[in-house]
C-alpha cells in the first residue's frame, strides 16, 4: 500500500515549534516510505478560524521546505460528508440530541450518587441526562452524542490499531469499559458547528487514503475514538505514530497562544530551516 500520511493544523494561531515537529515529522515519514506528505486545514470552527493563520500555515511550511500536492483539503468545504457519516451513525441508532451546557454536566456529576468525575480524551465524561432523547426531538440548540454502550454493543468485535511511535509501539485492542467509562458519550456534532474534530477527522483520514496519522502524543487518548468511528462507518484503520511533544523550558506543552515561539518570529530573526529543525531535535 502507498504511504500517505498528513499534517492536519487548525488555522487558529501561529505554528509554533511544535508545529513544526509535527509536520517536519510527518513529511520524513512520508519520505522514507517513498510516500505523499498531505495537508489537510482543520477549519471547522468557523469562530476561531483566521485566513491570515491559513496564510502563515502555507508560508511557514514552505520556508520550512515541505511541500504537498494542492489543492489542500480544507474542512470547512466538507460539511456535507459529515453530515453524511453523522446521518450513517443515526440511521444505525446510535445518537441522540443533547442539550447541556458544560455547567449542567458539572452539576449533574456533582451529585452525591455520581461518585468521582471521570476525565476521559475530551473531558469529563457526560453523565447521560439525555441519552434516551430521540433523534426527531433534535433542535438548533442540540449538540449530537455518541451512545457509547450502544455503539460497542453495535460491533461484533471491537477493532485494534497499530501504532508506531516509540512512546505507544505496539498493537492497541480497543475494550469495552475503557470506552463505556473512560471515553463515554463524545460529541460527534456540536451545537455550532455541525460536526466535531472526532467526526471529521475519522471522515478526512479516509478520504484521502491517509495510511498513518503522524501527531502528537497529546491525541493518543484519541485514537480509541477514532478507531471506533472508524469500525462503524465501515472506514479502513490507518496505522497511528504519536511523537513526543515539544515543551518548553518549565516543561509544558506548547499551546498556540505560545506565540513567544511562533515559526514566524523566528524567520523575522534569520534562522534558518535547518536551524529549526535542530530546535526540535530532528
Ligand atoms: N487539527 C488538529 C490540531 O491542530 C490536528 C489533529 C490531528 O492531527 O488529528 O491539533
Amino acid at each position: 500500500m502507498n504511504y500517505v500520511t498528513r499534517f492536519a493544523p487548525s488555522p487558529t494561531g501561529p505554528l509554533h515549534l511544535g508545529h513544526a515537529f509535527s509536520a517536519l515529522t510527518a513529511f520524513d515519514r512520508a519520505r522514507q516510505h517513498g510516500g505523499t506528505f498531505l495537508l489537510r486545514i482543520e477549519d471547522i470552527d468557523r469562530d476561531r478560524s483566521r485566513a491570515e493563520y491559513e496564510a502563515l500555515i502555507y508560508e511557514d511550511l514552505h520556508w520550512l521546505g515541505l511541500n504537498w500536492p494542492e489543492p489542500v483539503l480544507r474542512q470547512s468545504d466538507r460539511m456535507p460528508a459529515y453530515a453524511a457519516a453523522l446521518e450513517a451513525l443515526t440511521a444505525l441508532g446510535l445518537c441522540y440530541p443533547c442539550r447541556c451546557s458544560r455547567a449542567d454536566i458539572r452539576a449533574a456529576l456533582s451529585a452525591p450518587q455520581e461518585g468521582a468525575p471521570v476525565h476521559g480524551p475530551d473531558g469529563l465524561v457526560y453523565p447521560g441526562n439525555c441519552r434516551g432523547r430521540s433523534m426527531s426531538d433534535a433542535g438548533p440548540n442540540d449538540s449530537i452524542r455518541l451512545d457509547m454502550a450502544r455503539a460497542v454493543d453495535h460491533l461484533a468485535t471491537l477493532p485494534a490499531f497499530n501504532e508506531t511511535g516509540s512512546l505507544h509501539e505496539g498493537r492497541h485492542q480497543l475494550d469495552r469499559e475503557t470506552l463505556v467509562h473512560g471515553v463515554g458519550d463524545l460529541v460527534l456534532a456540536r451545537r455550532d458547528m455541525g460536526t466535531s474534530y472526532h467526526l471529521s477527522v475519522v471522515v478526512d483520514d479516509a478520504e484521502q487514503a491517509i495510511t498513518e496519522v503522524v501527531r502528537g502524543a497529546d491525541l493518543f487518548e484519541a485514537s480509541q475514538i477514532h478507531v471506533l468511528l472508524q469500525a462503524l462507518l465501515g472506514l479502513p484503520h490507518p496505522d497511528y505514530h504519536h511523537h513526543r511533544l515539544i515543551r518548553d523550558e518549565t516543561g509544558k506543552r506548547l499551546a498556540k497562544r505560545d506565540d513567544a515561539r511562533a515559526i514566524r518570529l523566528f524567520r523575522e530573526e534569520g534562522a534558518t530551516a535547518a536551524d529549526l529543525r535542530a530546535m526540535v531535535g530532528l
